[in-house]
């Protein structure tokens, strides 16, 4: 048993509340490598930024649980070496899909766990989140869960279609299970294409533009839980210049898309106060490493190529925090 107060880490209680009130959105970025991990805190130390760092069920199965945490514990110290006083650092389970995962992750280290019950009856999805919220307050650990269905595909979660959070169900729902924030689905999607091209128009260059989020959904889900903390999932926005790099360099990514950054800097000032980029990532690493191989074809020491791979991802993630979450400075 390791709480995570003995790694260093906080949970999303004090930093949801402030993100609420001052508001902007908290960065959960996910990880499973050391590089990425480096860029997060990096970025997170250079803007002054709280961060979630989060772990799937695919990372855990690629990377090794134990391992992550103490990579998260790392990232603790290591945010302090260069020079941040007071790091405000979560580790958190993103799509928990069992009580008995959840309770794992809380009893080794994490701070924060998502069980997600979207998939379930409206009910059994309650018992299941009201279950992991008394396990996890029992040892100050906070929990997201989520209402409504997401499309995409991310590790092993994968929808169709999407169904958007009904309003009228998330007084009843958060009220019942006693759940810390709440993910929801106003039309984010997992993954690099989160549109089917038939879904999207076209702008004058042929890059699709995708159909706007639903607002009126979120704005209604506010007025029935005013200050409750909201959760964006599937929120990176696919940046086009990437996917360029991505494909003169040899890859094949056609027609990727995801969400404009203007619409989540407007969701990141309302109740909206943690939004999840794990998409981009991916393609600021994979850009950065397929220019390095097409540019040096006789290079082979991975720390030539993972180098310019973690500056594209701290870039990145700088980015986000300044111009897309406005999380800097908050610490
Ligand atoms: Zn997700």
């Amino acid at each position: 048993m390791t709480s995570y107060k003995e790694l260093g880490l906080v949970n999303t209680k004090e930093m949801f509340a402030k993100a609420v009130k001052g508001g902007y959105a908290i960065p959960a970025f996910n990880f499973n490598t050391m590089e990425q991990m480096q860029a997060i805190v990096q970025a997170a130390v250079k803007t002054n930024s709280p961060v979630i760092m989060q772990v799937s069920k695919g990372a855990r199965n690629y990377a090794n649980g134990t391992i992550l945490r103490y990579m998260a514990q790392g990232a603790v110290e290591y945010a302090k070496e260069l020079g941040c006083k007071n790091p405000q650092i979560v580790l958190h389970l993103d799509h928990g899909d069992s009580f008995e995962l959840c309770k794992d992750c809380i009893d080794n280290g994490f701070s924060s766990v998502m069980i997600d019950g979207s998939h379930l009856p409206y009910e059994e999805n309650i018992a299941l989140t009201k279950k992991v919220v008394e396990y996890a307050h029992a040892h100050d650990v906070t929990v997201e869960a989520e209402l409504g269905v997401l499309a995409g595909v991310e590790d092993e979660v994968s929808a169709e279609h999407s169904t958007y959070t009904k309003p009228e169900e998330v007084v009843d729902f958060s009220t019942r299970t006693g759940c810390d924030s709440l993910a929801i689905s106003i039309g984010t999607s997992h993954g690099a294409y989160k549109f089917k091209p038939e879904q999207c128009t076209r702008n004058a260059a042929g890059k699709l533009v995708p159909p706007p989020l639903a607002f009126d959904v979120l704005e209604a889900i506010e007025k029935q839980l005013p200050g409750f903390p909201i959760v964006l999932h599937g929120s990176s926005s696919v940046p086009q210049d990437e996917v360029d790099t991505i494909n003169s360099n040899g890859g094949k990514l056609p027609d990727a898309v995801g969400i404009p950054e203007e619409q989540l800097r407007k969701a990141s000032k309302s109740a909206v106060c943690k939004i999840n980029i794990d998409s981009d990532s991916r393609l600021a690493m994979t850009a950065a490493v397929r220019k390095y191989f097409n540019e040096h074809p006789d290079h082979f020491d991975p720390r030539q190529y993972l180098k310019p791979a973690r500056e594209n991802m701290q870039k990145m993630y700088e980015h986000k925090i300044i111009e897309v979450l406005g999380s800097n400075d908050k610490l």
